[in-house]
């Protein structure tokens, strides 16, 4: 007899308590076609000469592809890379009073662009403008979806066909193709580059501009520094000369904390308000880097360039929606009580987290990782670490941490590859890092009220021997 003829049909399977319960779950068009797959796949199998497989296997593979395809893509992991606001996992993870906020807009109308008092219509921006002016002193304040489409804006407002003039040493490329000269070139700003890498004077300046001239800017250096031999304008002076020929003086700050970084021990990293306070003109930075928040691009300085900003067609299009205004809001909103910010904005309580009591997380969780890990060729042991903030802020400085390091015996090192396989693929993967022949997890990011749920990702991680 035919072998194929065996198979069961579509009906047949779809007719089991198996599959029942998953179009009760996800429907029948998503479970018929993927029985239809199945089907398929087991037709070319036996034809190509495979054993007649069992309705059991054929049922756990329906049941396979159907959760493989109904999972989202965009799933939530731990982040142990070391790097906390890693752009890759989605940068700073946000405040609860943010996540409140943003589900609260998400669920009803609210009021985006309508003035509630008068019943006319409104500016979305209006949403976050006083508290941005409140934060950093600044006169007015727009918002685009990120820092990128902000210096991108402003550019082009200001600088279209006209020239902008920048120190050499800070025409920087930040990962994901953001670099400054090609921001200029398509927002149709023609660069003039001055001084040389490590040494750039204010003379440079001066004489650079002429009638052409659109803005002076200073790009914070976020994600490299120059050491040694090395001269920058301090901003007043910038600002100054600036103003002396009547130009504006741009500072794209990069990330732009609103928090005194220092009082919890971290380096001082520029705020925008000491930005303003030097004479800028213009201030650019992003929601999701310190701050904290979601993905935006904050503008804010003098009244008539935010105006002459926020009349080009382009913010329109460069515009953001509604979440990010909601979690915005609430973000900011948390940064008028300084005193507790350390315990609310998750960015800021996980950076000043120190090694020890990191290293008190790593000891509550090394049963359940020897226990997960047990059997197999490794070692695991607690050891210190350095963490990095990410996203080019504050780029030399390392942040004392601890962790695991988990260390193939002998010459077995694609056992490391096992494990950090097997640690991406659980419900919630686990991310970490391959360095020096150990796999890292670093731990800053994992919260005490994390652990639980930890240990539980661990107790499902099965590895062959
Ligand atoms: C990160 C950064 C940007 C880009 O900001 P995004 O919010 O990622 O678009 C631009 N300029 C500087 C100096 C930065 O550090």
């Amino acid at each position: 007899m035919n072998p194929l003829s065996q198979l069961p049909s579509v009906d047949r399977l779809l007719s089991t308590a198996a599959l029942a319960s998953l179009v009760d779950l996800h429907g029948r068009a998503i479970v018929t076609a993927m029985v239809r797959e199945v089907l398929a796949e087991a037709r070319s199998a036996v034809k190509a000469g495979a054993p007649l497989p069992d309705e059991a296997a054929l049922l756990a593979k329906v049941g396979a592809g159907v959760t493989a395809q109904v999972s989202p893509k965009l799933r939530p992991v731990f982040n142990l890379t070391g790097t906390v606001l890693h752009t890759n996992l989605g940068r700073a993870p946000l405040p609860e009073e943010a996540v409140q906020a943003l589900i609260a807009a998400a669920r009803s109308p609210c009021a985006l662009e309508y003035d509630i008092e008068s019943g006319e219509r409104g500016d979305r921006d209006t949403v976050v403008s006083d508290l941005l002016c409140e934060l950093t002193g600044a006169e007015a304040a727009t918002v685009v979806n990120n820092n990128a489409a902000a210096v991108f804006l402003l550019l082009n407002t200001l600088a279209q066909k006209k020239q902008v003039i920048v120190s050499r040493g800070e025409l920087i490329e930040i990962g994901g193709a953001f670099r400054v000269p090609d921001i200029m070139n398509r927002a149709g700003a023609r660069l003039v580059e001055v001084g040389t890498t490590n040494r750039t004077h204010l003379q440079d300046f001066a004489e650079a501009i002429n009638s052409r001239t659109a803005m002076l800017m200073k790009v914070h250096a976020s994600n490299y520094a120059i050491h040694g031999f090395t001269h920058a304008v301090p901003e007043a002076e910038l600002a100054q000369l600036a103003h002396q020929n009547n130009l504006p003086f741009v500072i794209d700050l990069g990330s732009g904390t609103l928090a005194d970084l220092a009082a919890y021990g971290l380096p001082h990293e520029p705020p925008p308000a000491e930005a303003i306070a030097a004479g800028a003109d213009l201030v650019s930075f992003s929601g999701d880097k310190l701050l904290g928040g979601p993905q935006a691009g904050l503008l804010v300085g003098r009244r008539d360039l935010i105006a002459k900003i926020k009349k080009n067609p382009l913010k329109r299009a460069l515009r953001v929606g509604k979440l990010t205004l909601a979690a915005l809001e609430a973000v900011l909103a948390l940064y008028r009580d300084p005193d507790r910010l350390h315990l609310r904005v998750t960015a800021v309580r996980q950076l000043p987290r120190s090694e020890a009591e990191i290293r008190g997380g790593a000891e509550r969780l090394l049963p359940a990782l020897q226990s997960a890990l047990a059997g197999l060729p490794v070692t695991v042991e607690i050891v210190a670490l350095k963490s990095q903030i990410g996203s080019g802020s504050l780029p030399v400085d390392r942040l004392p941490s601890a962790g695991f390091a988990i260390k193939p015996q002998g010459k077995k090192s694609g056992v490391l590859n096992r494990i950090e396989q097997g640690l991406r693929g659980l419900s919630k993967p686990v991310i970490g890092r391959i360095e020096d022949g150990a796999l890292l997890l670093d731990l800053r990011c994992l919260q005490a009220q994390d652990e639980a749920e930890f240990a539980g990702a661990l107790a499902a991680l099965g590895i062959q021997k």
